[in-house]
């Protein structure tokens, strides 16, 4: 196959962990026999110093040229007491709208290896396997009216959903279901919310095209509580843009570094895929980012962006076979020697090389 994939690594550790799953796609490419062409962008902090703008319109366009798309990260603290729309974050959102990026992918499973990586007891965690399903482009982020009072001692955001909105992503998180474990709680705050309420009945009318899949419904602060108490009773989370935005981190955080989280945003046109970790001011530059999150991020590009199944099965492969080889980054490490991030994509990216992940998936 020959693919474009357009890079936007953005700021901080963006272009650190980028370079890294980049490797990784190259990889995927000379073992599978695919030519891979990587053109960059810039997004973010980096493009407001370069051309003023957070999304240039010549990003837009290469982005819309492309099959996919694989982004770093945004956000820069030189940045922090600008408008919203002199933000990096500014460019992100934008390209989600001008994108239709409406469905948000977020898995969050425990990778073998690092069952007692994260906060939870091992057994509570054990068999932790679960896939947020985020509506991304309605609700409270994109809401209008929105904004302040001349006297700024007021403030407003709108939360709005259609009906069409909500069953375009009902049906993404049903489908989705229909891969797993064929199970969908939805997320609501029905007992207070018109918006939750048309959520809810429409969720639950798209529910009956898909006699196949359990439904539930969960408010959204129960759902918070169980997903600390219970994390593996959930297969899909089905959710609005602001819940998810907040519970798609917490299920992250369970299951250890948000730097081992990858995500698939998906539309119409090219999708885009990035880990769902910020740009990590604190650590920026040091090359010590876990770029497993990125990498990862490239196994859900091959898999939704290019349907190729098998590749995106090589790239996990080989991420759980150097967790169990032992090597950890400093986010996820026990041991006092840490890897930093191009020790850790070397290995990963060899283990994609390597014949015996190819022969294994494909016997
Ligand atoms: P963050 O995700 O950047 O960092 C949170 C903590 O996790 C930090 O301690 C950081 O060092 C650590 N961390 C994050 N990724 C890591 C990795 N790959 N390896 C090891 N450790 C990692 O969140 P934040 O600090 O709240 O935000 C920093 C900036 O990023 C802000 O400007 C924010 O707006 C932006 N942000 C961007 C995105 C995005 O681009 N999608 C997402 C979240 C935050």
């Amino acid at each position: 196959m020959n693919a474009s994939v357009l890079l936007l690594p953005g700021d901080g550790i963006g272009p650190e962990v980028t370079s890294a799953a980049a490797s990784v796609l190259a990889a995927v490419g000379s073992r599978f026999g695919h030519s891979f062409e990587t053109p960059t962008a810039a997004i973010g902090g980096d493009a407001l110093k370069k051309t003023g703008h957070a999304l240039p319109a010549e990003t837009l366009a290469a982005a819309r040229a492309a099959n996919a798309i694989l982004l770093g990260a945004v956000g820069d603290p030189a940045f922090e007491r600008s408008e919203p729309d002199r933000r990096p974050e500014a460019g992100l959102l934008a390209i989600r709208r001008e994108l239709g990026l409406f469905a948000n992918l977020r898995p969050a499973k425990v990778w073998q290896g690092l069952e007692d990586g994260g906060p939870l007891k091992p057994h509570v965690l054990a068999g932790t396997d679960l896939l947020v399903v985020r509506e991304l482009t309605g609700g409270l982020y994109y809401g209008e009216p929105r904004g302040f009072d001349d006297e700024h001692s007021a403030a407003i955001n709108t939360l709005r959903y259609t009906r069409g909105e909500i069953e375009r992503i009902a049906r993404v998180a049903f489908e989705a279901a229909r891969g797993r474990r064929r199970r969908v709680t939805s997320i609501d705050k029905a007992n207070v919310l018109e918006v939750s309420r048309l959520w809810r009945d429409t969720v639950i009318a798209v529910g009956r095209e898909y006699p196949d899949v359990a439904l539930d419904h969960m408010y959204v602060d129960a759902c918070a509580m169980k997903l600390a108490l219970a994390p593996a009773s959930f297969d899909v989370i089905l959710t609005e843009n602001l819940f998810g935005d907040i519970l798609s981190d917490e299920a992250g955080a369970i299951v250890g570094s948000l730097g081992l989280l990858p995500s698939a945003s998906l539309g119409e046109g090219p999708s885009l895929f990035e880990p769902v970790h910020g740009s990590a001011p604190d650590i920026a530059g040091k090359g010590i980012a876990n770029p497993i999150g990125a990498i990862a991020s490239v196994a859900m590009l091959l898999d939704h962006g290019l349907g190729l199944r098998d590749e995106a099965r090589a790239v996990e492969t080989a991420i759980v076979r150097t967790l169990n080889a032992g090597l950890r980054t400093q986010d996820i490490a026990v041991q006092k020697k840490a890897a930093t991030t191009s020790e850790m994509a070397a290995a990963i990216r060899d283990h994609v090389l390597d014949y015996r992940v190819v022969a294994a998936i494909r016997p």
